[in-house]
């Protein structure tokens, strides 16, 4: 098997020419014509040398003569790579008509050298150009027509067994003439079918790859202008919080030096001037956090889940009122990830179950975890307020809010964050939610290989 293979792949070796794969019907033409000299090769040496043998103990020399002649002619078809491989064609259609031509000698018009002459002609309307496909009937007829007046007037001395058979022979030749002419038409028919569907297929190829470089150029585009923006960001809000400082500062100085002197309409202006800038200031910091994420190389450390849970939640007791607040988890599992960023995460998720629970009801938390092939997955779900359907993609967008100020407090970064980092881990976040009953947002990070 793997000489034979080793075999195959030298003789294709020796066609350096031939038409490569994209140009369709022309590379199946040549494709098949070296497939047909790959197995020619082994099959007529097993004939020819016996033949060689044979015509020599026997004393026929033309068939000596022709033997000898085909193997030389094959072996240079098969081993040369100098001749180009439309030679190649040529030479090997000669060589399958003369032989086709000494069996008709040899044998007379009964014999198989008919079985040639088709053979030689479909061999032509494969291996050559359509437009060629009507030469081999051509060709048979004027053979046919000449051997026939042969035949008659005995030109050349014929085979014995042909002499005064011309009406036979003019009914076997048209025979064969007929058998031609429908391959020289199906045969290019088949092959025009493989054509278009060819075509069609490498149309489509094309197509795709023009839209995936389209669409990769597109994301590169995408990727460009998110950095460009998130560097204006972190740079915008970072240049912003020194004016701001500045505002505030000289309010506060405002109110301390001329305070007295300022009646209760204009300290009220001042006061919302300085609840203005303190929002303000948030917004910027929120801003900070948010195009920080991703951007600092922390490296990653096992931790243990739990720990982080007991950890914002202690932040979050130091900025809000959690007396009422119960907090389940258990059994949270010990992770390799960046602690600090999941540490944000729950911080968010956490102070949002509290800060969105309605002030009837003592917020309840529960914190869960499922473990999938890729990921881990958690989910912290509350009693609150609940959202819509509607806004469920909504509210993960940076600043948008579904709530005034007054209603309840904040800026409409946190949720943004926290798909932010989900994404950065590998993940992402969702919510499913019920008006009034409750809501529960998921998060997934990406498993590390080990894990
Ligand atoms: P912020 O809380 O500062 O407004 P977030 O990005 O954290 O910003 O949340 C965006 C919006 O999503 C909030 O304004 C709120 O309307 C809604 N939301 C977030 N968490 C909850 C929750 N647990 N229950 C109900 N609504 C929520």
């Amino acid at each position: 098997m793997k000489i034979w293979k080793t075999y195959e792949d030298y003789i294709s070796g020796n066609f350096l020419d031939i038409n490569t794969k994209d140009s369709g019907l022309p590379y199946w033409r040549d494709y098949l014509f070296v497939i047909t000299i790959t197995y020619i090769i082994p099959f007529s040496l097993i004939a020819l040398i016996p033949g060689i043998i044979a015509s020599l103990l026997a004393g026929f020399y033309a068939i000596l003569v022709f033997d000898v002649a085909a193997v030389i002619l094959l072996a240079l078809i098969a081993f040369s790579r100098s001749i180009p491989t439309a030679l190649k064609k040529v030479l090997f259609i000669c060589i399958v008509y003369v032989f086709a031509i000494i069996i008709f000698d040899a044998l007379g018009s009964f014999g198989p050298g008919l079985v040639y002459l088709l053979a030689v002609s479909i061999f032509m309307i494969i291996i050559f150009p359509e437009r060629l496909a009507f030469l081999s009937v051509a060709i048979n007829i004027v053979f046919c027509t000449l051997y026939g007046i042969n035949i008659y007037f005995e030109f050349f001395a014929v085979h014995p067994s042909d002499e005064f058979y011309l009406v036979s022979w003019v009914a076997i030749s048209s025979n064969l003439i007929f058998l031609n002419g429908m391959f020289s038409i199906l045969i290019p028919r088949v092959f025009k079918g493989m054509q278009d569907t060819l075509n069609e297929q490498l149309l489509l190829k094309n197509e795709l790859k023009s839209n995936q470089e389209r669409l990769e150029e597109s994301l590169q585009k995408i990727q460009s202008k998110n950095q460009e923006l998130e560097t204006f960001a972190y740079t915008a809000s970072h240049d912003l919080q020194e004016p701001l400082r500045m505002i505030t500062s000289f309010l506060n100085r405002l109110e301390t030096k001329y305070g007295p002197e300022l009646d209760d309409k204009a300290k009220q202006y001042i006061y919302f001037a300085v609840d203005g800038s303190r929002r303000m200031k948030q917004v910027i910091l929120d801003l900070l956090e948010y195009s920080r994420v991703g951007k600092e190389h922390i490296s990653e450390e096992v931790v243990n889940v739990q720990t982080i849970v007991e950890e914002a939640f202690s932040y979050i007791e130091n900025n809000m009122e959690t007396e009422h607040v119960t907090l389940h988890y258990s059994g949270l599992p010990v992770i390799k990830t960046h602690r600090v960023l999941l540490l944000q995460v729950f911080q968010n998720l956490i102070s949002n179950a509290i800060k969105y629970c309605p002030e009837d009801r003592s917020p309840e938390i529960y914190i869960r975890h499922q473990e999938t092939h890729t990921n881990w997955e958690f989910s912290v779900a509350d009693n609150g307020i609940g959202i819509d359907e509607e806004f469920f993609d909504k509210i993960f967008v940076i600043f948008q809010r579904l709530h005034d100020k007054n209603s309840y407090t904040g800026t409409g970064v946190g949720l943004a964050i926290v798909k932010k980092i989900a994404q950065t881990l590998g993940g992402d976040a969702w919510v499913t939610s019920e008006i009034g009953k409750g809501s529960t947002f998921y998060f997934s990070v990406k498993k590390e290989k080990n894990e």
